[in-house]
């Protein structure tokens, strides 16, 4: 089995297809998505549209939250909620509720789904450091754990000690646990503007961290027309 994990797709279709298109080329039999597909960007209806048809495990973002929310609530910036309000006038009352409906966590296979944390999935608090890593390995009862929320991929690994990695290729050891965030398909902010997503080939216990082009020019435009915030569209050309 080879499961393409990937996250925070924020509304971004051209870096969507351009993610699955890779994963089926690097011959990925399943596909988990980790939350965020709606928000920031213009295609929120084609996105959702997308992860359904693929059928496959699904958690809930907190962009995905709010988006299904009929008013806002004061959590996001100026610049998320503004997108926010526009996703939710452009979204269907069905894709409302698809994405009210999706669950926090869940398990797949033998690993672990979640957006922020797994000690408090629903407060959407932002893992950066070990300390913050420390307390979802306590709540973490499978030796993998995927998750996404900050759009910056990175691997933690508890052993004696919680220490930070970087993802190129990590090689699953039993005895071990790996808290491992996918990055961001639709907004990337680790510097690179290229889509990031993850392969985990269960067989060879390998988890491997891709990266891939999309249309950048396409959902730039896309953007301005929608009429949002030219800094959304801006802050994709640098990953940030
Ligand atoms: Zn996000």
């Amino acid at each position: 089995m080879r499961f393409a994990i990937f996250s925070d797709i924020h509304a971004n279709l051209e870096a969507l297809e351009a993610v699955l298109k890779d994963a089926r080329e690097r011959k990925c039999t399943h596909f988990v998505c980790l939350g965020d597909v709606v928000g920031y960007n213009a295609s929120p209806r084609e996105c959702v549209k997308r992860i359904r048809e693929l059928d496959c495990p699904v958690v809930k973002g907190n962009h995905d939250e709010q988006a299904s929310l009929p008013a806002p609530s004061s959590d996001f910036n100026e610049l998320a909620e503004r997108a926010i309000k526009w996703t939710r006038d452009n979204l269907t009352d069905d894709d409302k509720k698809w994405l009210r409906d999706l669950p926090l966590q869940r398990r797949v296979h033998d690993f672990t789904i979640v957006h922020a944390t797994l000690d408090t999935p629903g407060q959407w608090s932002y893992v950066f450091n070990n300390l913050d890593a420390a307390a979802s390995f306590t709540y973490q009862r499978t030796n993998v754990c995927f998750f996404g929320h900050t759009h910056v991929p990175m691997v933690f690994i508890r052993d004696q000690g919680v220490r930070r990695e970087r993802i190129e290729h990590i090689r699953i050891e039993p005895a071990r646990k790996y808290f491992i965030n996918a990055g961001s398909v639709g907004q990337p902010r680790d510097g690179n503007w290229r889509a990031a997503y993850c392969i985990y080939d269960v067989e060879n216990n390998l988890v491997e961290l891709l990266r891939v082009k999309y249309d950048l020019a396409t959902v730039q435009r896309k953007i301005a027309e929608a009429g949002l915030p030219r800094l959304l569209a801006e802050r994709l050309a640098i990953g940030r």
